[in-house]
């Protein structure tokens, strides 16, 4: 803990897998000379990777969610129930939609994607004709739409739309739609497509994660799925799903995970955001022309190693979004108290361990310097452990358990 003397207020904008874990490091390593204070609409936390089995009645909201407000008034945190609406870099100010104007002497933004569902006509659900799991709201409207689809079996059509980044997700809902299907003996009816922007399958947007693309392949063949990469959607229309060339898909239930930017307030803040919303950031998760913010999770601006044929971003998952998060709180407190190192971490450090549960099975990778290849290539070497079988599916149930457990009660060792 600092023994620093004048006096500091962090303010963090976010509270999910980057914000929580930085405001709680940062609170941590730091005196109460210091003031954190966290900024989110949100008054709970979502454990977003469960949000997958919402659908298929596997978990309720109450089981993946834990309000913020407890954690953050026992940790000695300020919690503020608003979305930043504006940020002032020169000013160091943040204004909020409830009206509140709040200075910084450290920002970290940490304020995840928006889901740009209007760049694709008719895709999400409000008001197209395509679901979504990347929220709980959407969550729970795809559950309702499950059901209408057990009543009125037919096509499924799920994956990710170009520029989109999630492509874990897609896969992870490919699979449980799939095991759903055929619980309900259903498989005869309800034929399964997958349709994503990756150049080819198990590319992640990583430029794939050790064999996982032999792995993704054959894990499709065996399920009987016809997978579609390098796909662009021009439309979803009610019912069919129209791909760039022209070939329609058919559905009587979607789920595409949307093209992602940044949002809004980030993206119109004067000299923060590249055009797309994003946060550019050096090796210390800061930004390189405010020194004063940083930013870690789906927040930053992380180019793709290698340019593709169909716009696929670079997947920041949850333990991506922390490890950032710890690095970037790490140097907020070295600024702060003007003691310890900086910490930096090239992109091409970053590690990803990425549970593809199944339902009963799944795929588990475990990669280092995921993205040391490319635009990033440099001395790091990637490596990569890819396993499929039941175990991803009881890893993937033992994580959610611990996670949950452990943000509840504010530790963010793992
Ligand atoms: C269905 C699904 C399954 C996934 N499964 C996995 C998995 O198994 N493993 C894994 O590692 N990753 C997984 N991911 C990815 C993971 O969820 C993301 O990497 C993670 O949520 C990113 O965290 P973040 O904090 O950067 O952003 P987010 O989680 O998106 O959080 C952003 C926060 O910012 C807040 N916010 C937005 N705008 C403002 C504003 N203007 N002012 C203040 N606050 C604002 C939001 O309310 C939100 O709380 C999955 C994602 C999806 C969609």
């Amino acid at each position: 803990m600092s023994t620093s003397t004048s006096s500091q207020r962090i303010v963090v904008l976010g509270s999910s897998f980057a914000g929580l874990t930085a405001a709680l490091e940062v609170r941590k390593h730091l005196d109460d000379g210091h003031e954190v204070v966290v900024i989110d609409p949100r008054d709970h936390f979502t454990f977003i990777p469960s949000l997958i089995w919402l659908p298929f009645g596997k978990r309720k909201a109450a089981d993946v969610t834990f309000p913020l407000a407890p954690l953050y008034e026992r940790k000695g945190i300020r919690y503020v129930e608003a979305a930043a609406a504006s940020v002032d870099v020169s000013a160091h100010r943040v204004a909020t939609t409830t009206g509140e104007v709040i200075d910084y002497d450290k920002l970290l933004v940490a304020t995840g994607p928006r889901l740009a569902f209007e760049k694709v006509p008719g895709l999400g659900p409000d008001g197209g004709h395509t679901q979504s799991v990347c929220n709980l709201e959407h969550a729970e409207a795809a559950a309702a739409a499950w059901d209408r689809f057990l009543e009125n079996p037919g096509p499924v059509v799920v994956g990710t739309a170009q520029g989109g980044s999630c492509f874990g997700a897609s896969y992870e809902f490919l699979f449980n739609v799939h095991h759903r299907i055929r619980k309900a003996g259903l498989q005869d009816v309800a034929p399964v497509k997958f349709v994503t922007a990756e150049p080819f399958l198990g590319h992640f947007g990583l430029g794939g994660v050790g064999d996982s693309a032999k792995q993704v392949e054959k894990f499709l063949d065996r399920l009987g799925i016809e997978g579609i990469p390098n796909s662009s959607i021009t439309e979803a229309r009610d019912g069919t799903l129209v791909l760039d060339g022209g070939r329609e898909l058919e559905f009587a239930f979607s789920m595409i995970v949307p093209p992602f930017t940044g949002v809004d307030a980030i993206r119109e803040s004067d000299g923060l955001a590249n055009p797309m919303g994003f946060v550019p950031i050096d090796e210390r998760f800061r930004h390189p022309d405010h020194p004063d913010v940083y930013a870690a999770g789906v927040a930053t601006a992380i180019a793709p190693p290698e340019d593709t044929e169909v716009p696929a971003g670079v997947p920041k998952t949850g333990q991506m979004s922390e490890t950032m998060a710890k690095v970037a709180a790490e140097n907020i407190v070295a600024d702060v108290t003007g003691k310890g190192d900086h910490r930096e971490m090239p992109i091409s450090e970053l590690s990803a361990i990425c549970v593809l549960d199944a339902g009963n099975n799944g795929i588990i990778f475990k990669a280092d310097n995921v993205l040391a290849h490319g635009r990033y290539a440099d001395d790091a070497t990637p490596s990569a452990r890819v396993m499929a079988g039941p175990q991803a599916h009881w890893a993937k149930l033992a994580f959610e358990r611990y996670f949950m457990s452990s943000r509840k009660r504010g530790m963010v060792a793992l």
